[in-house]
């Protein structure tokens, strides 16, 4: 069951789901980790161990029950920022997801930043999340969004980074760490590095990245980060804006209410300190205190570990789909330059249909446009089929996998 570098018995008989059957009889195989991945029996018990017994809203009352609830909510913050080596845990704001993380930056940091003939610069592989909220910034203010394209290989073509950055009128630079189709691993400190060159800010989306591999923001020198938990053991519901403190001061809030402010007069307000400033009205207190044991849960195993299973699991899954006749696989085909996630299209069987077929033996994939239509036209596609792997897959999972496509091959007669 093992690969060399994880005992990964142990870890699912962490996750209950895991036990189920679908279909009646057949063990589950889930391999839909880049949409989210499962929750460990921890990360359920700590939930449901706050609503048991200390429920209470936070950082108001003096009460034991707030008490601990604030001290529990806080000290995921105080995780985080050590998890990705922030500097400052004021740094670390509480949202829902990446998804409204992007969007708090485009509307509290960029709509006071953008101006007419502006230029923010984006990636053909960004999830729609890392792209609509720049259409809307650029079309409001008259400015310009455009895109680094990718290459044959699935990786970023920097020259036109380059060409922009010449321009001088590029203010904002964004992309994702790790791309959630192809897999593909952004050279980020070297486009941090070309951006700094003329100025321009840095947003990393870590959507991918956070949860299956080591991040060091002080290394990676950029300006903000967004992250969810539930792709990394951890609820729906939160995730988190990293940003450095001098952008966080400077920028106006998000959302008005409770817990935001110092002082309210009839027609003036302060604000509070940082984080709390983006923290407007009572939390997700559950599922920050959740995201503390999915945190507790990686750190354990360790991110250089969780890491080497992944390239060891995408190494083995590549190798016997290489080997399939008519298939066609995205992204690059190094295994270390990539994340554990494979998109493919297999003959012309639609993407919908081979997912279903392969369903029909338990096995959990994605198919359809991935939330990256922009990359489904470069590739010049409607959709692929993608399936994402995650520290409880398994070889003898990756052998049904292959199987079940052989499978729907014959069904098709490819
Ligand atoms: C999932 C994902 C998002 C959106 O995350 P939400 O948790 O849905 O807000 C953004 N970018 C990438 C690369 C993703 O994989």
């Amino acid at each position: 069951m093992q690969t060399s570098f994880i005992n990964i018995e142990n870890i699912r008989n962490d996750f209950p789901i895991l036990k189920r059957k679908v279909h009646k009889d057949k063990p589950l195989v889930y391999f839909d980790n880049a949409a989210t991945t499962q929750k460990p029996i921890q990360v359920i018990e700590s939930i449901s161990n706050y609503y048991l017994n200390y429920n209470s809203n936070i950082h108001r009352a003096v009460h034991e029950l707030a008490e601990e609830a604030t001290l529990a909510y806080e000290t995921t913050r105080d995780k985080i920022a050590k998890f990705i080596n922030a500097k400052n845990r004021e740094e670390i704001v509480f949202v829902r997801g990446t998804t409204e993380a992007i969007n708090l930056v485009a509307y509290a940091w960029a709509r006071q930043n953008i101006n007419k003939d502006d230029i923010i610069v984006t990636t053909e592989y960004e999830h729609h999340s890392n792209i609509v909220p720049w259409q809307l910034v650029t079309k409001e203010k008259g400015a310009k969004l455009e895109y680094i394209g990718v290459d044959d290989n699935g990786e970023l073509i920097l020259d036109h980074l380059d060409k922009y950055l010449a321009t001088g009128k590029v203010k904002l630079v964004t992309f994702s760490q790790m791309s959630n189709v192809l897999g593909t691993i952004t050279n980020s400190e070297e486009i941090v590095k070309r951006c700094k060159k003329y100025g321009a800010r840095v947003l990393i989306d870590g959507a991918q990245s956070v949860p299956h591999m080591k991040v060091d923001l002080q290394k990676l020198d950029c300006d903000f980060f967004a992250f969810s938990a539930h792709k990394m053991l951890g609820p729906t519901g939160v995730g988190v804006l990293w940003a450095r403190k001098e952008l966080l001061q400077e920028m106006v809030p998000f959302n008005g209410g409770g817990d935001m402010i110092r002082e309210v007069h009839k027609y003036e307000t302060t604000w509070n300190d940082l984080p709390y400033k983006f923290e407007a009205g009572t939390p997700n207190i559950a599922d920050v205190i959740g995201f503390s044991a999915a945190l507790d849960y990686l750190d354990k195993i360790g991110m250089d570990k969780v890491r080497e299973h992944e390239i060891e699991l995408t190494k083995y899954a590549l190798d016997k789909l290489s080997q399939m006749k008519g298939i066609i696989l995205y992204g690059p085909k190094d295994a270390t330059k990539r994340g554990g996630v494979i998109s493919f299209n297999l003959g012309d069987i639609h993407p919908h249909d081979l997912a279903t077929i392969i369903d029909e033996d338990g096995i959990a994939i994605r198919s359809g446009h991935h939330c990256a239509q922009v990359l489904m036209e470069r590739l010049d596609v409607s959709a692929t089929s993608r399936a994402s792997f995650y520290i409880y897959n398994t070889k003898e999972e990756v052998d049904v996998f292959i199987k079940s496509l052989n499978r729907a091959k014959e069904l098709f007669k490819i």
